[in-house]
């Protein structure tokens, strides 16, 4: 299985831009159904929620922000923002860690909830 890896705040910051793209067509779909009262509210309804969500979900980014980790990428030399112990770098997708333990380690998002069992296995 070849699962591609993206940057965790890349991949939040996608999920809330299809919150507000799903909210506007809803919103427009809703616009077609003039003649039908109660669809056209349902449709804006669930389209403001979507809208109102993504705003929620933008305002997390904010709050992971200030938890993220700024350095250097090692290998496109930009600077990029790091969130838990393994992320991707944002430009390149290149895997990063703050761990001394797992450098050099084949790359897997499981060392962030895995904590315990890797401390585990090191201390052996
Ligand atoms: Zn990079």
């Amino acid at each position: 299985m070849a699962l591609k890896y993206k940057s965790k705040i890349n991949k939040i910051r996608t999920f809330a831009l299809i919150l507000v793209f799903a909210g506007m067509i809803l919103m427009y779909i809703g616009l077609f159904f003039k003649q039908h009262e109660w669809l056209m509210v349902t449709l804006m309804i669930l389209g403001t929620i979507s809208i109102i969500l993504s705003t929620v979900v933008y305002f997390w980014i904010g709050l992971l922000s200030t938890r993220t980790v700024s350095i250097i990428c090692p290998s496109c030399e930009k600077p990029t923002k790091m969130l838990g112990r393994v992320d991707m770098c944002m430009h390149c997708d290149q895997p990063l860690t703050l761990d001394k333990n797992l450098e050099g380690k084949e790359f897997n998002e499981d060392y962030n909830s895995k904590k315990n069992n890797v401390e585990e296995t090191h201390k052996m």
